[in-house]
C-alpha cells in the first residue's frame, strides 16, 4: 500500500487503526493454491484465529478457502460470514466433549486430539466422521537436524499411541475420515516438513476410509529485510509428488488440506498509530505512540519484529528511535530502530500487522480496541468501528451495596 493511502485512512478513521490490503491476501492465496495445482483436490482452510473479522472471512471464502476454527465462537463467526458448515474444520485443543458435540451437530468437520474425547465421542456418535490430530514429534533443530519424540506438546495424539486409537476405532465402530497434524514448526526447512509428512502417511495407512490428509500450517513469511520465508513453490513441488504417489498406493484420490493463517494475512496488514510525544533521554530518543501492548502484543509477547515506517515523513533523514506504547507497562515495540525523522503528530505504520495482531487485542488500561479498515479496489471500507466508552461498561453490573462513608465534621 502507498503511504499516501495509509495517511488518508488515518485522517479519515482516526488512530490507531488496522488496515488490511485485500489484494495481498488474494495473491498469497493464489500463490499457495498454484503451488499445489498438480494435486487433484486441495482444500485451504484459513485459520480464523489469525484475523477473524467477518469481512476477511468472506473474502477468503470467496476465493474458495474454507475455515480452520479452534472454538465454537469461531465456527459461529464463520457461519455468520456465510461459510457453509461443510467448509469448516474444528481443530480445538482442550475443549469439552459438549462443545465438540455441539459443533459436530452443526455439520462441521471435527478433529479430535486426545484419546479420552475420541473414545467418548466415538461411543456416543459412531456415525459422525472424525478427523484425528496426530503429534508426529518432529522438531526442526539447528542445521536441519531432525529430533523425534523427546519433546512433549499438549497438541495431538502421539504417534506412539496409534495402537490405542485403532482399538478405540474398532470398539466403537467410528469412522475416521481424516488425518491431521499441525506442529507449528517451520516449513522453512522443507526436508523436515516432508519427514513429518512421511509419518502422517504411515499413520494414514491404518485407516481405510480417509477422505483427506491435513498438513496444518507452518508457512513462514518475512517480517524484515533478509528474513527467509517458506519457498512455497519448491515445497509444493516436493509434497505434490509425494502426496500423489501416496494416493496411488492408498488406492483413492484424497484431498490435501492446509490451514494457513499467517501466510494469508500477515503481510496484508498495517497498523497505524500517531506519535504523541518524542522524548529525548540521556540514552535514547523515545517515540511514544497512541497505542501499546493492548493493541499489538506480539513484540512483547513473542519478541516479534515488526518493521516501522514513518508514513508522514517517509523520505526524512534516518534517525534512531525506541518506539514505545502508552500503556503503564514496559511496552516496547522497537529499540534503537532506524526510522525517518519523527515529529510529534506523525503517523507511523507497523508492518505485518495482519496476523495475530487485532485478534489478540484487549482493553487493558481501559482503552478502546481500534477500528479496522479493508483496502479493496483502491477504496477504504470500515469493517470494524472503534470501540466506545459503552463497550467498556456494557457487561459490568452496577451494584449498589456500599454505604457511603459519612465524613465527621468536628
Ligand atoms: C493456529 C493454527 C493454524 C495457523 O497457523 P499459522 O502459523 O498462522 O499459519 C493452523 N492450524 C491450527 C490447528 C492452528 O491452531
Amino acid at each position: 500500500m502507498e503511504n499516501k493511502n495509509l495517511l488518508a485512512i488515518a485522517r479519515e478513521f482516526g488512530s490507531p487503526v488496522y488496515v488490511y490490503d485485500s489484494s495481498k491476501i488474494v495473491s498469497q492465496y493464489n500463490r499457495l493454491n498454484d503451488a499445489f495445482k498438480k494435486v487433484k483436490q486441495v482444500k485451504l482452510n484459513y485459520a480464523v484465529k489469525a484475523l477473524s473479522n467477518l469481512a476477511i472471512l468472506k473474502l477468503v471464502n470467496s476465493l474458495g478457502a474454507g475455515l480452520d476454527t479452534v472454538s465454537i465462537q469461531e465456527v459461529q463467526l464463520g457461519l455468520a460470514a456465510g461459510v457453509k458448515p461443510g467448509d469448516i474444520i474444528f481443530t480445538p485443543n482442550g475443549v469439552s466433549l459438549e462443545e465438540i458435540e455441539e459443533v459436530a451437530a452443526m455439520g462441521v468437520q471435527i478433529n479430535i486430539d486426545n484419546l479420552s474425547i475420541l473414545e467418548q465421542f466415538g461411543t456416543k456418535h459412531p456415525n459422525v466422521p472424525v478427523c484425528i490430530r496426530i503429534n508426529p514429534h518432529v522438531l526442526a533443530g539447528g542445521n536441519s537436524k531432525i529430533s523425534v519424540g523427546h519433546i512433549d506438546s499438549k497438541f495431538g495424539i502421539s504417534i506412539h499411541q496409534i495402537p490405542h486409537i485403532l482399538r478405540i476405532v474398532e470398539n466403537t465402530g467410528m469412522n475416521i475420515n481424516g488425518i491431521h497434524m499441525h506442529t507449528g514448526s517451520d516449513i522453512l526447512d522443507v526436508e523436515v516438513f516432508l519427514y513429518a509428512s512421511e509419518i502422517l502417511f504411515e499413520t494414514a495407512k491404518h485407516f481405510k476410509d480417509l477422505d483427506f490428509i491435513d498438513f496444518g500450517s507452518g508457512f513462514k513469511v518475512p517480517y524484515k529485510e533478509g528474513d527467509i520465508e517458506t519457498n512455497v513453490e519448491e515445497f509444493g513441488e516436493k509434497l505434490t509428488k509425494r502426496f500423489n504417489d501416496f494416493c496411488k498406493e492408498y488406492g483413492k484420490e484424497l484431498t490435501l488440506g492446509f490451514e494457513p493463517g499467517k501466510f494469508l494475512v500477515s503481510e496484508a496488514g498495517y497498523f497505524l498509530a500517531k506519535v504523541n510525544v518524542v522524548k529525548q533521554t540521556t540514552s535514547t530518543v523515545f517515540a511514544g505512540v497512541d497505542t501499546g501492548l493492548n493493541h499489538l502484543i506480539r513484540p512483547m509477547f513473542y519478541g516479534s519484529h515488526h518493521e516501522i515506517i514513518n508514513v508522514s515523513n517517509p523520505e526524512g533523514r534516518q534517525r534512531f528511535y525506541s518506539v514505545v506504547g502508552y500503556i503503564c507497562e514496559t511496552d516496547t515495540f522497537a529499540t534503537n530502530r532506524r526510522i525517518s525523522e519523527i515529529t510529534e503528530g506523525d503517523i507511523i505504520a507497523f508492518k505485518n500487522a495482519g496476523a495475530y495482531c487485532f485478534s489478540m487485542a484487549s482493553n487493558y488500561n481501559s482503552r478502546f480496541r481500534p477500528a479496522e479498515v479493508l483496502w479493496h479496489n483502491n477504496e477504504a471500507h470500515l469493517i470494524r468501528q472503534r470501540e466506545t466508552f459503552e463497550d467498556l461498561t456494557k457487561n459490568q453490573v452496577d451494584v449498589d451495596i456500599f454505604s457511603k462513608v459519612v465524613e465527621k465534621v468536628s
